[in-house]
């Protein structure tokens, strides 16, 4: 399997929603990247990291005022555009064709909810009608789109609708995330919409039936192994992310431009391949993710202790591992064993 070559460049973090469950939800003074910056950083990431596919992010992309510059940029050096949006500007056509001219090659596109459920998630109301509008005109457009559904306590009796839902708008990948306690939420300790591992999994497994049946490839992100058993090659825990050519390279992603010059020694000067260097960044250097995640007693004796992150510690405090079915048998340690099955649209 091979290193994701997908970049994510984040343009600021203004919305036009205020989604209960966003990371960024209890950040003051949101503001906008300036342009020449995104640029540079796009420039970096073409000419240094040599990724091919970017994912712009924010943030909402699509009302940051050079939207369509930046995207033309990226299309001319060679990072083909695709834009995470909530989906919501996209009910204005004439923005869909100004953005399809300038270069966007497909859009992801965030379906929390269904009808009142989403619009009570990202706090405003007849937002799901202008998304599915949005939607409709990707489609009238001829515009491919993928979907993220971010998991919480609200939307998981919705999972197998919203599944139905992508599959008759035509998404071409589904990814279900679950909430991350990260940021300021790490430090809460009740959450009114997490909801444990363990009651959301039944209706997870249906909804990846509903898309295996269509067979749209579908993702789970952030969810331990052991509460989907029979599904762990849809499964993607920081150890399997940089496999997923729709998720980010972690040199992007991490955005440390402290690593460029080593980077660049061990890619050029030592000619360490490019994947062992990913590896190596995330194990080694960038520990802030793996700081937020524990494993006890019953992950410490699991198999698939070395490819699984555990519990967020957050979640652990919250709701203890009790839940947890560890594996036996022999220890693993590849951490591609499971989603090298995985039915895989290759873009
Ligand atoms: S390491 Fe822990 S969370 Fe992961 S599969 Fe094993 S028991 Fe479950």
């Amino acid at each position: 399997m091979k290193i994701t070559r997908r970049a994510v460049l984040y343009i600021g973090y203004k919305c036009n929603l205020n989604c209960s469950f966003c990371y960024y939800h209890f950040m003051k003074n949101k503001k906008w990247k300036p342009i020449l910056i995104a640029k540079i950083e796009a420039l970096i990431y073409r000419v240094i990291f040599g990724n091919n596919r970017l994912d712009l992010t924010g943030g909402e992309p699509t009302i940051y005022p050079n939207i369509v510059s930046l995207v033309k940029f990226c299309k001319c050096i060679g990072l083909r555009p695709s834009i995470i949006t909530n989906g919501i500007a996209l009910a204005d056509n004439n923005k869909v064709i100004e953005l399809k001219k300038a270069g966007v090659y497909d859009y992801l596109i965030s379906v929390h909810g269904l009808n009142n459920v989403y619009d009570e998630m990202v706090g405003s109301k007849g937002k799901f009608e202008l998304q599915n509008i949005g939607i409709q005109n990707l489609l009238k457009n001829d515009i491919p789109f993928r979907a993220n559904v971010t998991i919480t306590k609200f939307n998981k009796t919705q999972l197998v609708d919203i599944a139905k839902y992508c599959i008759d708008k035509g998404a071409q990948v589904v990814n279900f995330i679950c909430f991350n306690p990260f940021y300021e939420w790490e430090k809460l300790s009740k959450i009114d919409f997490q909801e444990r591992h363990s009651k959301i999994a039944p209706y997870l497994k249906q909804a990846i039936d509903i898309l295996n049946e269509k067979q749209i490839e579908t993702n789970i992100r952030y969810f331990p192994f052991c509460l989907l058993k029979g599904y762990e090659k849809h499964q993607y825990n920081f150890y399997q992310l940089s496999y997923d050519s729709h998720e980010w390279d972690f040199m992007s992603w991490h955005r440390n431009y402290k690593l460029v010059i080593p980077y660049l020694i061990n890619r050029f000067v030592l000619y360490r391949p490019k994947e062992k260097l990913s590896h190596y960044y995330y194990e080694d250097v960038n520990i802030d993710a793996k700081m937020l995640y524990l494993k006890k007693d019953k992950c410490n004796n699991c198999s698939l202790s070395n490819i699984c992150d555990g519990l967020k510690i957050q979640y652990i405090n919250r709701f203890t591992d009790e839940e947890l079915d560890p594996y036996s048998g022999n220890i693993i340690n590849d951490t591609t064993y499971y989603i090298k099955e995985q039915f895989k649209i290759c873009d």
